[in-house]
């Protein structure tokens, strides 16, 4: 098929990459490449880490996500990163946050092995004395913007849309053409990145006094410290209020952050749909797919995106919980409800 992607984040790029290599003709389009959201993820490959109740479905989708970067980061030759995860507790009450975490990854299956005080500071000797932590195995993290960079080398994307394509596939993150604009909404998320001689070595998520942090190493010193969230309809800045709290939780956590040199800070907007589960699949529109609203975790569900986009257009069927039509259709029922009242 002659395809059209729009977009060329993590998901756009994931896509294309994947149907070209089941022989399609694609054609990327977007006049900022790589310059979205995925600018600024963190590139936690971590669907454990987040879960909460009621979010069973994107765990899944992220394990099985998960288990396609190795193979992904290999064919791509990027870094991936696979010490396990630590979500650490700062004070009693951080850690009480921690022990329900990992009852409730427990529960769904996955490993989560709590650490006390000691076997903490063993493991990762740069943070402060905290009051405990949960070791999440099996969790990775990779840079996105060394993903979508190399990416970028093997597909030429072009800024306006070529035409003639069989089939368009809506990569466009947080900005969604029209119709589909009202499904997807920006949270926005600022991070830091910092370089330290002196950095932690794994991903370590924590709660500082309730307010929640991370800490996301890469191979050369740099650590990217975020994240906050905020639902706003501004375009998405930096602020002062983003970068003191982060500057506060992460230094409590992480004394070393004082000594490193602050590289960056960015704000990009998180696609968030209504019920946290991305769109996957037909739009509603004859030769138009979905493949947006991604969230808090565009980069570990990008494999599976592609190829469940590669699949949908190979004539197998799309998976119900990422359907988009599950949430076209409820939209247009409450517009009708709301007609008749
Ligand atoms: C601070 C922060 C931290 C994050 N950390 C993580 C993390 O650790 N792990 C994780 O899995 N996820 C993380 N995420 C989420 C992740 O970044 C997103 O889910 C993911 O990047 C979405 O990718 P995308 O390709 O859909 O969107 P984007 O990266 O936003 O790309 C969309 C592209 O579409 C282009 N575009 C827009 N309109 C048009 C148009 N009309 N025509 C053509 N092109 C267009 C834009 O220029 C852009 O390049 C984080 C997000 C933020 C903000």
């Amino acid at each position: 098929m002659r395809v059209t992607v729009l977009g060329a984040g993590v998901i756009g790029l994931t896509v294309a990459d994947e149907l070209i290599r089941r022989g399609h003709t694609v054609a990327v389009v977007d006049p900022h490449p790589a310059r979205g959201a995925s600018y600024a993820a963190a590139g936690m490959l971590s669907p454990a880490a987040e879960v909460w109740h009621g979010e069973e479905e994107i765990l899944r989708l992220g394990t099985a996500s998960l288990a396609l970067w190795p193979a992904l980061a290999d064919r791509l030759g990027v870094e991936l990163r696979t010490a396990p995860t630590l979500l650490v507790g700062y004070d009693a009450g951080d850690l009480q946050q921690v022990e329900r975490q990992a009852a409730l990854v427990g529960g769904l299956g996955g490993r989560a092995t709590l650490l006390d005080r000691a076997a903490v500071r063993a493991c990762e000797p740069v943070l402060a004395r905290v009051a405990g932590a949960a070791s999440l195995e099996g969790e990775m993290s990779v840079d996105p913007r060394a993903v979508c960079a190399a990416l970028l080398a093997r597909i030429p994307v072009v800024s306006g849309d070529p035409g003639g394509a069989d089939v368009t596939v809506v990569a466009t993150g947080a900005c969604l053409p029209e119709p589909w604009a009202g499904l997807v909404r920006g949270v926005r998320g600022e991070i830091l990145r910092v370089r330290s001689d002196d950095p932690p070595t794994h991903t370590v998520r924590g709660w500082v006094g309730g307010e929640p942090i991370y800490l996301v190493p890469r191979g050369n010193g740099e650590v990217v410290v975020g994240a906050t969230a905020e639902e706003h309809q501004a375009p998405p800045v930096v602020t002062a209020g983003g970068v003191h709290r982060l500057l506060t939780a992460g230094r409590t956590l992480w004394p070393g952050l004082d000594r490193a040199e602050l590289v960056e800070s960015t704000a990009r907007d998180r696609p968030a749909t209504a019920d946290g589960r991305p769109l996957i699949g037909p739009s509603g529109a004859d030769g138009v797919v979905l493949a947006a609203g991604h969230h808090r975790h565009g980069v570990l569900l990008a494999p599976l995106t592609a190829r469940l986009v590669a699949d949908l257009l190979d004539g197998a069927a799309v998976d119900p919980s990422v359907d988009p039509r599950r949430l076209i259709t409820a939209g247009k029922e409450r517009h009708v409800d709301h007609a008749q009242r």
